[in-house]
């Protein structure tokens, strides 16, 4: 009898994936940890029924996690990921010269088990003396923190559980206040077909914050409902629209190797279809 994953993440919505070999399955003391085989997808990690990472397709979000707000700032020193305990945003940071990185994640079992049993997503980030690794919540963090950052990468879980708090106002007040002068901050915005409230809501608590706030998309297969928004704020209006020719020199110069971003797709991704333009303008239901 073959046992099936079943993420019911949105209502109605279910993705069923065929578990193969179980490395790990285990309820940590924050949440519901399971790192099972798929023959597609490779390994994959679930955390409270939701999935957060699988190795087949991670690259397609870590790198435009990653390199659209490093290449579209141009000069960033110091980064905070918030969450990202799988390790996939460190790997394509480290790609990165000259950059320090600070990762806050509740749950050190994650980074552990990432480690243990999905070693290709971290690739050995969690080695690297240029990563700071603090086991806190990250809302507590930002609120409590002297250091500043360039730009913050919110890799939260979805907005339930020990995720629901980096979603909050609070939480991207106090963000806006560990960032640089026309720093970034960048979040994980879920896919806004099914989560269309999560993206109206977090536009309009950053808009209350940032001269610029917008969204780009990258379509991950693991991620059911269509293309995933990451959310895109800052004070510095001129970073979101960089020109290719910056975009391109930057990428050259960084000798960055990837398999899905490109100075092209960093453009594009901005281009925001007329169904998610919607959503943000719309009075809320
Ligand atoms: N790519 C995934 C997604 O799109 O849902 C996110 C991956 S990453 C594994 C999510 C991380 O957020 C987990 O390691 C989890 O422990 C962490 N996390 C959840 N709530 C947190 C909080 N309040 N502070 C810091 N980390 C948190």
């Amino acid at each position: 009898m073959i046992e099936v994953f079943d993420e019911d993440l949105h209502s109605g919505v279910n993705l069923a994936l065929e578990v193969g070999e179980i490395y790990y399955r285990e309820k940590t003391d924050l949440q519901d940890l399971l790192i099972f085989e798929h023959a597609r997808f490779g390994r994959v990690m679930a955390l409270d029924g939701s999935i957060q990472t699988t190795e087949n397709d991670e690259f397609i979000y870590h790198e435009m996690f990653v390199h659209v707000p490093l290449l579209a700032h141009g000069n960033v020193k110091n980064v905070l990921i918030v969450g990202g305990g799988d390790g996939g945003a460190a790997r394509q940071l480290m790609k990165h010269d000259d950059i320090n990185v600070t990762l806050v994640d509740i749950d050190r079992t994650v980074i552990d088990l990432s480690v243990e049993y999905m070693p290709k997503v971290s690739g050995g980030a969690f080695d690297d003396p240029r990563l700071n690794v603090i086991i806190a919540d990250g809302c507590q963090y930002v609120k409590e923190t002297a250091d500043r950052f360039d730009v913050i990468i919110v890799d939260s879980t979805d907005p339930h559980g020990p995720g629901q708090v980096l979603f909050t106002q609070e939480f991207y007040s106090d963000c806006k206040s560990c960032l640089t002068d026309g720093g970034i901050i960048v979040t994980q915005n879920g896919c806004p077909f099914v989560q269309g409230d999560e993206l109206r809501d977090s536009y309009e608590r950053l808009g209350t914050l940032f001269q610029d706030v917008s969204f780009y998309m990258a379509t991950i297969p693991s991620y059911v409902g269509g293309p995933l928004a990451f959310g895109w704020a800052t004070d510095n209006k001129a970073l979101r629209n960089v020109d290719l020719g910056t975009l391109a020199e930057r990428f050259l110069t960084a000798e960055l190797q990837t398999d899905y971003y490109t100075p092209e797709i960093h453009k594009a991704a901005f281009v925001l279809p007329l169904y998610v333009q919607k959503l943000l303008t719309a009075e809320k239901a």
